[in-house]
């Protein structure tokens, strides 16, 4: 299980993630906090989260979740408001266990 994972910003997470009938990436991005004033983004062209590298852990573990649900909203056409995605997101994150390292 472990070799699944990675340690991004201080947090593990997984390096591909499963939504529906498509395999996501998770990585890690330089300068995105920097240039775009972001803590991260989903791609749905790339198929692929990206989490800043100036993230703390809990900020990466907000963000993923965050994207993730991005994520899920896109693969599914579900059109939540981003109001929508960012409680979902806070209630995934707050229901998993943080994995800080
Ligand atoms: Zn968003």
């Amino acid at each position: 299980m472990e070799r699944f994972k990675q340690v991004i910003c201080g947090v593990k997470l997984p390096r591909t993630v499963q939504v529906g009938c498509f395999t996501i990436s998770v990585c890690v991005v330089k300068n995105l906090g920097v240039d775009r004033a972001l803590n991260g983004e989903y791609s749905h062209h790339h198929l692929e989260i990206r989490i800043g590298s100036e993230c703390n852990a809990q900020q990466a573990w907000e963000t993923y979740h965050h994207e993730l649900m991005e994520c899920i909203n896109a693969v599914y056409t579900l059109n939540l408001t981003h109001e929508q995605i960012s409680l979902a997101a806070v209630g995934l994150a707050q229901s998993m266990e943080a994995q800080y390292v």
